[in-house]
């Protein structure tokens, strides 16, 4: 790296995200720009859509391709819900109009591809991820307003102009950092507030990829990369990582420090309160992640969960019990396929070629179970089924599952864990069909069946965490998105 370059990457300014839970509701914006003045310095702001403006899309995709009069419905319903925020923030009339004309303009971008939709009859992936891009696009035009309007000097800029490259894959995509740091880090290097669109970067061709499913906090963990940010802040309306679904548990304690690779985990199997590949980037460069409760906020912005290189191992080992839905199992059966060369790398290279996910895999000698996003099922069978593997004798899929994971550092230095665990879930008579330990160094996951996950959590909860916890700091009080936001899985529900 040049002199000129570690200049550029060290201006150690906060990456601030604000998602989709901080934008439910239009008077949810005085909580945000509350939290913008606290934090009284130049930030990095990076939003998601308002709150269910990308499903919106998602509909409206399918819709268009068969309805003309659907796109017109769509872009109203768009000018009408940013136009209602714009109309309870900024009050002078002549730069509320500007507002609108520029919402309305950039609607307009929108509608000429939901034309080109319409007129093709069908959904090109690289128009898919644009459009759904315009609900980031939509959200960051108005809160640039509208934090300027109080003058809080904010510019907007779009992952395109600022040259957040990735890797091109549609949906999906990883940020590409050789392509992207140096730019970013020029264009965000002035001394003012900036707002970002989160959830997409620009493919090699210069195309709208999307970051998956909640994919701003990996948009903000990738920005604080290419800037050498000082922190990522999260900003949630639920308080941290917890030892539990709250839903499912009465007394979960408040988690207030984990290292990247448990918060990955996490989020990985179901924890949703970050998109799990957030922690990649922020590891890259060793900066601290914070989690902070925008319902429960002080002035000292005091975070909830810091996630970081510094771990501890706790007094039961397991922070954390998880659970996910969105894993379904491909069984792949037949005398020695665990020893079989060339088996498992024809399958897995069909089924990448096909663009299907591979979550997670587990051998034994006589069966082969491929991990994988249920929405992915059926198409996986019929990738394992053309291949027509002689040593394979059965493929088959089990659907009705779920994922439970336990994670902490040291989980597998410290004897007798699984056991506990698996204690804690026989006791109840519930069937574990597969179990690793050893894959990931923090953390042991198994299947069963999806009707027994309630108790499954509950038991292992009890059974590791015993009644209420004396240190519970916060009690949750909206529960609503710990875990039942959307699936980060890469599917995206549209049919391309
Ligand atoms: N708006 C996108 C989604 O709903 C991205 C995000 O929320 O981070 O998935
Ligand atoms: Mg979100």
């Amino acid at each position: 790296m040049t002199q000129n370059n570690k200049e550029i990457n060290s201006h150690g300014k906060i990456v601030v995200k604000f998602g989709g839970s901080n934008l439910k509701k239009k008077e949810d914006i005085f909580s945000l720009i509350r939290a913008v003045e606290f934090y009284n310095q130049p930030i990095v702001i990076v939003v998601s859509a308002l709150y269910g403006v990308t499903d919106q899309l998602i509909n409206g995709l399918n819709k268009v391709t068969l309805s003309e009069s659907a796109i017109c419905r769509i872009k109203d319903e768009l000018i009408e819900s940013h136009r209602q925020v714009i109309e309870l923030y900024i009050k002078d009339s002549t730069s509320r109009s500007k507002v609108i004309s520029h919402l309305e303009q950039r609607v307009e971008e929108l509608e000429k591809y939901l034309r080109g939709i319409h007129c093709l009859g069908e959904i090109p992936e690289f128009v898919a991820d644009r459009v759904l891009s315009y609900g980031e696009r939509l959200s960051s035009l108005v809160l640039a307003a509208i934090l300027n309007e109080r003058q809080i000097d904010t510019k907007e800029i779009l992952p395109e102009d600022l040259g957040l490259f990735t890797n091109g894959e549609y949906r999906n995509a990883t940020v590409d950092f050789a392509l992207s740091e140096q730019a970013v880090s020029q264009g965000l290097a002035g001394n003012q507030n900036y707002i970002i669109p989160g959830f997409y970067g620009l493919s090699p061709q210069s195309k709208v990829t999307l970051l998956g499913r909640g994919g701003s906090d990996y948009t903000a963990a990738a920005i604080a990369r290419c800037i050498n940010a000082q922190s990522v802040d999260l900003w949630k309306d639920v308080p941290g990582f917890l030892s539990a679904d709250p839903k499912l548990v009465d007394n979960p304690s408040v988690i207030h420090q984990l290292t990247y690779n448990e918060a990955a985990e996490l989020s990985y199997f179901g924890a949703r309160i970050a998109h799990p590949r957030t922690f990649e980037p922020a590891e890259a460069k060793q900066i601290p992640v914070r989690l902070f409760n925008i319902n429960d906020f002080t002035p000292q912005l005091e975070p909830i969960t810091v996630i970081g290189k510094q771990g501890y191992i706790a007094e039961h080992i397991v922070k954390s019990v998880t659970f996910s839905d969105d894993f379904g199992v491909l069984k792949l059966q037949g005398a020695g396929v665990g020893i079989k060369p060339g088996i498992m790398a024809k399958v897995t290279g069909s089924l990448t070629q096909e663009g299907i996910n591979i979550k997670s895999i587990i051998t034994s000698q006589t069966t082969i179970n491929i991990l994988l996003s249920r929405a992915d099922l059926e198409n996986g069978l019929q990738v394992v089924n053309a291949l027509g593997l002689s040593t394979v004798h059965q493929v088959s899929t089990q659907q009705d599952i779920s994922l439970i994971a336990v994670v902490g550092e040291g989980i597998l230095e410290k004897p007798g864990i699984a056991a506990r665990v698996l204690g804690a879930v026989s006791a109840h008579d519930i069937n574990v069909w597969t179990i690793s330990a050893g894959a990931s160094n923090v953390a042991i996951y198994f299947i069963i069946d999806r009707q027994e996950q309630e108790t499954a959590i509950r038991s292992i909860h009890e059974a590791l965490f015993g009644s209420p916890q004396v240190h519970v700091s916060v009690a949750p009080q909206n529960q609503e998105d710990y875990y039942n936001d959307h699936s980060y899985a890469g599917s995206l529900g549209y049919v391309v």
